[in-house]
């Protein structure tokens, strides 16, 4: 990742200049180039998730979550075909309704289901179950349940700042955009081990009261 390359590279030159042998000078350029160009990426990515997240204005209406889990797991179930995992959902009947953005509720969903197909792609047992259910404080909390490795050491406990990923691909911005999002609607958003091993990955949406108003937490 951008950041992490740009240490690198810097690094490499100090110890290059540190070496200081007739050929120091060309490779200090060349590692200075290639910060350079990596804080050109970084810079870059950062401009475009602005971009994409600026482009509408947040529409917030009342609705119903099942609604989008149903409208995530149509996406999940080709995914998780396949890759050999199982799906399963445990929808909650009679939830209350929720105020939220659709789209940005739905952008939550995909982002924690496909986190979590990643992660069973090399389990033996792979089973990934969606959970929606009435939650405390009346609210409404959906839970991404896998049965994958759980969280790697090296990010359990950075896993919300961008850029934190163990994806070759990845860009780990993912999980810092859920959780402002879920803060923006005044939700909150957390993971917690799998008993039976893995990750769940959990969030609520405060509920609307029987007046219609958004509970005040
Ligand atoms: P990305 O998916 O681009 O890496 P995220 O912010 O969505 O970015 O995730 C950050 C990291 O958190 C992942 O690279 C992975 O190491 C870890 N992670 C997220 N979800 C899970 C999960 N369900 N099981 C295991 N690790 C996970």
């Amino acid at each position: 990742q951008p950041p992490t390359a740009i240490a690198s590279y810097i690094q490499a030159a100090r110890r290059n200049l540190e070496k200081g042998r007739d050929d120091t000078r060309d490779k200090v350029f060349e590692n200075l180039d290639k910060a350079v160009a990596q804080g050109t990426r970084a810079a870059e990515i950062i401009r475009r998730l602005r971009q994409f997240i600026e482009k509408r204005e947040t529409e917030y209406l009342q609705g119903d979550i099942n609604g989008i889990v149903e409208e995530v797991r149509a996406m999940a179930l080709i995914d998780a075909a396949r890759k050999g995992v199982k799906v399963k959902m445990n929808l909650g009947r009679n939830l209350p309704l929720v105020v939220m953005d659709r789209i940005q509720i739905q952008q939550v969903v995909v982002n924690l289901v496909r986190n979590s197909l990643d992660a069973l792609a090399e389990s033996k047992r792979s089973e990934l179950t969606v959970t929606t259910s009435a939650a405390e404080n009346n609210s409404v909390e959906v839970a991404v349940s896998d049965t994958g490795p759980g969280l790697p050491d090296e990010v359990a406990n950075q896993l919300f700042k961008p850029f934190v990923t163990t994806k070759p691909d990845g860009m780990g911005v993912g999980l810092s955009i859920c959780r402002s999002i879920i803060d923006e609607h005044g939700g909150r958003l957390w993971t917690t081990p799998n008993p039976g091993g893995g990750t769940i990955f959990c969030f609520t949406l405060p509920a609307i009261s029987d007046t219609g108003e958004s509970y005040d937490q």
